[in-house]
């Protein structure tokens, strides 16, 4: 037997019920805030994401999906690519490409799709797994810097969580502050570090030396009562990275969005600067991120465009949906309005014009199979619609047909001009 690769696997009715009303209420809350989609592709060059995540990120280093692509032809060159493993990459690769800067005006994009990560699959962790995500990013004069912008997105996301009827997250926030401060902070940790490193584990060894504030991400547990004695970022920031943290945080403190400070979050990715945020969910056990997200200022100019800041985050659909299953809001098993049963198959091209004429009318409609004897065409019914039409020759002459209703046992004579106001009536009826 073929089955799905380890880390993937089939989305089936009627949890896709569930899926459809997530991205549905995701759609309309970002209408609200006037956020456009984008769709990019699901490869890319290697050099994108080894540039625009980095190499040393666990993504880029251990966990994508990448492959030599063979040259078809003498004069196309073999080419590294890969899966995409997040979307913010692409999402300012297709800015700069198609040069929505010069428009001059804030780019507020959304996406929906499918990313590819090779990571050891558990509850809430998948090889393909779909996010949802959005950027806000342009030129500084279109205000794309304006501490306004962090607020609106986390005050998005918060309506957002709320929406979807997700109660109990919880949002936590911290600034990185700009380049200089990150390079800055990195020497007082170097520095820190020299006296403690030594006792700690060889991940946090190599990371003291390449890259120390990547020790904040530590989850081995003897290494977290040393951790918790390292300085803070917010003691290396300057003024400019603290005021605008501080409009973040007094605008939230405005539209009464609740948030915690989390000294430690810096975030797997190493473009990030100034505001980081996670939304977590205690239902979700150890893979407790909902979404993440933060600014990246210097992102665009990395990838060789021009100077676009901007803020974003991706959010775990796979992680939203167990969540809302979790709290009980299992999908709802969806029944078709009625089942058409010809009477023999001689009726069966009738049925179908029956069939065209309520469907156009915007009825979900099944069809059967004049070769079933009628009791099957019951059993059939009865679980696929709430109601079942029986067409026969005496029926299709008339232009009187019988529907039974299966809720109520109750079997009714409807003239055909009138089947379809009738099967729009509630079942019970
Ligand atoms: P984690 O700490 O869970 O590994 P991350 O920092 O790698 O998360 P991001 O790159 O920030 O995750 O991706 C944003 C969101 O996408 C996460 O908060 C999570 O909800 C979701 N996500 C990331 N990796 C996976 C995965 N392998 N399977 C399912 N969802 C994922
Ligand atoms: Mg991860």
């Amino acid at each position: 037997m073929i089955k799905s690769p380890r880390g993937t696997r089939d989305l089936l009715p009627p949890d896709t019920a569930l899926w459809n009303f997530v991205e549905a209420a995701v759609r309309d809350v970002f209408r609200a805030y006037n956020f456009h989609e984008i769709r990019t592709p699901i490869f890319e060059s290697t050099e994108l994401f080894a540039r625009g995540v980095g190499e040393e990120t666990d993504i880029v280093s251990k966990e994508m999906y990448t492959w030599e692509d063979r040259a078809r032809a003498q004069s196309e060159k073999t080419q590294s690519l890969t899966l995409r493993p997040e979307n913010t990459a692409g999402v300012v690769r297709s800015y700069i490409e198609h040069q929505l800067g010069e428009t001059g005006q804030l780019q507020k994009l959304f996406y929906i799709g499918p990313q590819f990560r090779r990571e050891r699959p558990q509850k809430g962790r998948y090889r393909q797994f779909s996010q949802i995500g959005a950027e806000v990013i342009g030129p500084p004069s279109a205000g794309s810097e304006s501490p306004l912008r962090d607020a609106e997105v986390l005050e998005m996301l918060a309506t957002l969580l709320n929406e979807l009827g997700i109660t109990g997250w919880k949002l936590e926030l911290n600034s990185v502050g700009s380049a200089a401060d990150r390079a800055r902070y990195n020497e007082v940790l170097r520095t820190a570090l020299d006296a403690v490193v030594s006792s700690m584990c060889v991940d946090c060894q190599r990371r003291a030396a390449t890259n120390p504030i990547r020790v904040l991400d530590c989850k081995v547990p003897a290494d977290q009562p040393i951790i918790d004695t390292l300085p803070v970022i917010a003691d290396s920031l300057n003024e400019a990275s603290r005021a605008h943290f501080a409009q973040v945080l007094a605008a939230l403190d405005a539209a009464a969005v609740p948030y915690t400070r989390n000294h430690r979050l810096v975030r797997g990715l190493d473009y990030y600067t100034r505001t980081t945020f996670e939304f977590t969910h205690g239902g979700l056990g150890a893979q407790n991120a909902l979404l993440g997200g933060g600014r990246y200022d210097g992102l665009s100019e990395m990838l060789g465009g021009p100077r676009a800041p901007g803020i974003g985050f991706a959010m775990g659909e796979d992680r939203l949906v167990l969540t809302l299953l979790a709290q009980e809001a299992a999908a709802p098993q969806v029944l078709a309005d009625a089942y058409i049963a010809p009477l023999g198959e001689s009726l069966n091209a009738a049925a179908l014009s029956l069939a065209r004429e309520l469907r156009s009318q915007g009825l979900r409609i099944e069809l059967g199979d004049g070769s079933f004897r009628l009791k099957k065409s019951f059993e059939v019914a009865d679980k696929t619609a709430r109601r079942m039409i029986i067409l026969g020759e005496d029926e299709l002459q008339s232009g009187i047909l019988t529907v039974k209703t299966f809720a109520t046992g109750i079997q009714t004579k409807v003239p055909r001009t009138e089947l379809a106001v009738f099967l729009t009536k509630p079942a019970s009826e």
